[in-house]
C-alpha cells in the first residue's frame, strides 16, 4: 500500500490535544523525544528495558547531529567522553582512497562530529530526559491490540507501572524500540524491504590503523565494505558482507569476523596487527521502513518507522531529527494533519538517504566524485564545481540530507553526469 493511502486512512484519527505521552524505547529517537516533551510540560513516561548488549552500534555522528546534542544539552558532556573527529575517509584499495574534511564543505553549519560509545551517548540523553521531567522506567513495556482494531493500549501490567505519574492511560503510545519495531510487529503493518541483503558484523578491536586519525573510515572489501570507527583506546569495526559469502567463512560470527580479518587484502594496509577486543555482533534485514507511520492513539519514531543502511550513519540524524519533528506535532496539537506532517518529513529524510546509498552500492557515487576531480580543472567545471560544492557534501554530512534541492542534484548527478566512465568499477559487490 503506497504512503499516500496509508495516510488518507487514519485521516482524523489521532485526537489533540495530547497531554500525556508513553515512549516505548529510551534510545537517541525515545529519550530525546522525552527531553523535548518533558521540556514543554507535557506528562511523559519512558520505558527502557535496558537488556542492550554490551557494545551498541551507531557510533559514527554525522555533523548535523551536533546542532541536536547541543540542542538537547549534552554536547560538552559528549565531547569529554568521544573522539573528536574532522572528516571521512574512503578506502577503494590498497592504493586509491578519498578524504574530506567538514570543514571544506562550502557553507557549512557544522564543521566537525564526533565518534560516540553508545552506551554513554543513550545514558547522557536519558538522564537530560529526566531532567526535563519526564518519567523513566528501567522496565520492558507490554502492548495490546484492541480486538477488530488498530488501535493499541498499553498492556495492564504496564499501564499499572505508570499510573501513579499519568493517572491513566496516556493519549498517545511512541513506539520508538527501534528495530525490535514492537507496534508494527503486533499490528503486522505492511513495510518495505531495502534491496540489500547483506550481513553487519561489529567488534571493538585495537591495533587497527588510520589514514586519518579521528575520521570515520569506509573501505572497499572483496565482498562488502568495512567501517573504522575510532573511539577512545579502541577502533570499533565493522564489516557488512554479502550473506552468502560469509557462509565460506566459517560458521559462528567470530569465526566469520576473524576470517575477514586475516584474509581481506585492504586490511593488510590498515597496519599493525588488528585484534579483537569483544564478542562479535551480527545484525541482518535492517533496511526495513514500515508504510504506516502513525494510526489511532499511536505513531512509530526511529528505526520504528525505518532504517535504511549504516553506510552514511544516517540512523542517529533519522533519530534526532525525528524526535524534535514529532514533538512539535504533539506540541502542535497531535492532530492528523501534524502528525502527517511529522511522516512526510520523516519519509522525506528517510528515501534521501536511500538514493544516495544506493549510489554507494551501485558505484555511481565515487565515480561522479572521481569525475569531479577531473572536471573541475576545466573553466566549466571551475564554475560548476563551487555549486556543487555547496551541495553534494551536504547532503553526506546531514545538513541538507531533508532538503529538496541538494539530494536531488546528487542523484540527477550520479544519474547522468559520469560521462563515459563505467560505475560497476567502484561498485559494492
Ligand atoms: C550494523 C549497523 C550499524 C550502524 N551504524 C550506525 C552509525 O555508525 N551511525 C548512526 O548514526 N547510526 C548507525 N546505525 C543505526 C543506529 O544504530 C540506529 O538508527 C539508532 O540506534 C536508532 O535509534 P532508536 O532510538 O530508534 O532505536 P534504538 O537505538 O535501537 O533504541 C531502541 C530502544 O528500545 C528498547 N526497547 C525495545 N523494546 C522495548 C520494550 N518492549 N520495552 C521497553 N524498551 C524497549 C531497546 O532496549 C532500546 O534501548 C547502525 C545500524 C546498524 C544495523
Amino acid at each position: 500500500m503506497p504512503a499516500s493511502i496509508a495516510f488518507l486512512s487514519v485521516e482524523g484519527m489521532v485526537r489533540g490535544p495530547l497531554q500525556s505521552v508513553a515512549i516505548v524505547g529510551g534510545g537517541p529517537a525515545g529519550s530525546a523525544l522525552a527531553v523535548y516533551l518533558g521540556r514543554a510540560g507535557k506528562k511523559v513516561v519512558l520505558f527502557d528495558k535496558g537488556n542492550r548488549p554490551p557494545i551498541i552500534v551507531g557510533e559514527s555522528l554525522v555533523p548535523a547531529t551536533v546542532p541536536f546534542l547541543a540542542e538537547l544539552g549534552i554536547e560538552d558532556e559528549v565531547r569529554a567522553y568521544s573522539t573528536f573527529k574532522e572528516g571521512a575517509t574512503f578506502v577503494f584499495n590498497s592504493e586509491e582512497s578519498l578524504s574530506f574534511k567538514f570543514e571544506e564543505v562550502r557553507k557549512a553549519r557544522t564543521k566537525y562530529s564526533y565518534n560516540v560509545p553508545r552506551d554513554k551517548l543513550d545514558a547522557s540523553i536519558a538522564a537530560m530526559a529526566e531532567g526535563s521531567g519526564a518519567q523513566i522506567l528501567r522496565e520492558s513495556a507490554g502492548l495490546v491490540r484492541e480486538a477488530g482494531s488498530d488501535r493499541v493500549v498499553l498492556d495492564s501490567e504496564t499501564l499499572a507501572r505508570t499510573e501513579g505519574f499519568l493517572g491513566g492511560p496516556p493519549d498517545l503510545i511512541v513506539d520508538a524500540s527501534g528495530r525490535r519495531r514492537l507496534l508494527p510487529n503486533l499490528l503486522e503493518l505492511p513495510f518495505e524491504a531495502g534491496p540489500r541483503k547483506d550481513t553487519a558484523l561489529f567488534a571493538h578491536c585495537e591495533g587497527v590503523g588510520q589514514v586519518i586519525e579521528g575520521n570515520v573510515h569506509t573501505d572497499t572489501l572483496s565482498h562488502g565494505w568495512s567501517w573504522r570507527i575510532p573511539l577512545p583506546g579502541k577502533m570499533s569495526v565493522g564489516f557488512v558482507v554479502n550473506s552468502e559469502h560469509l557462509k565460506t567463512l566459517g560458521v559462528s560470527p567470530e569465526e566469520q569476523f576473524d576470517g575477514i580479518l586475516a584474509r581481506e587484502p585492504v586490511i593488510k594496509a590498515w597496519g599493525a596487527e588488528p585484534r579483537r577486543l569483544t564478542d562479535v555482533l551480527k545484525y541482518t534485514n535492517y533496511q526495513l521502513v514500515s508504510k504506516r507511520g502513525f494510526g489511532e492513539g499511536w505513531v512509530l519514531l526511529g528505526d520504528s518507522l525505518g532504517f535504511v543502511d549504516p553506510v552514511f550513519s544516517s540512523g542517529l540524524l533519522l533519530a534526532f531529527d525525528g524526535a524534535k519533528s514529532l514533538s512539535e506535532a504533539i506540541l502542535a496539537g497531535g492532530d492528523s494533519r501534524a502528525m502527517q506532517r511529522y511522516e512526510q518529513r520523516a519519509r522525506r529524510h528517510i528515501r534521501t538517504w536511500q538514493k544516495t546509498i544506493d549510489h554507494f552500492y551501485n558505484g555511481r557515487l565515487f565515480t561522479l566524485f572521481k569525475v569531479g576531480q577531473v572536471v573541475r580543472h576545466t573553466p566549466v567545471g571551475r564554475m560548476l564545481d563551487f555549486h556543487f560544492r555547496r551541495h553534494l557534501p551536504r547532503v553526506f554530512t546531514g545538513e541538507a540530507s531533508a532538503s529538496r534541492y541538494s539530494p536531488a542534484l546528487v542523484d540527477f548527478m550520479c544519474r547522468y553526469a559520469l560521462m563515459e566512465n563505467d560505475p560497476d568499477l567502484l561498485a559494492i559487490h
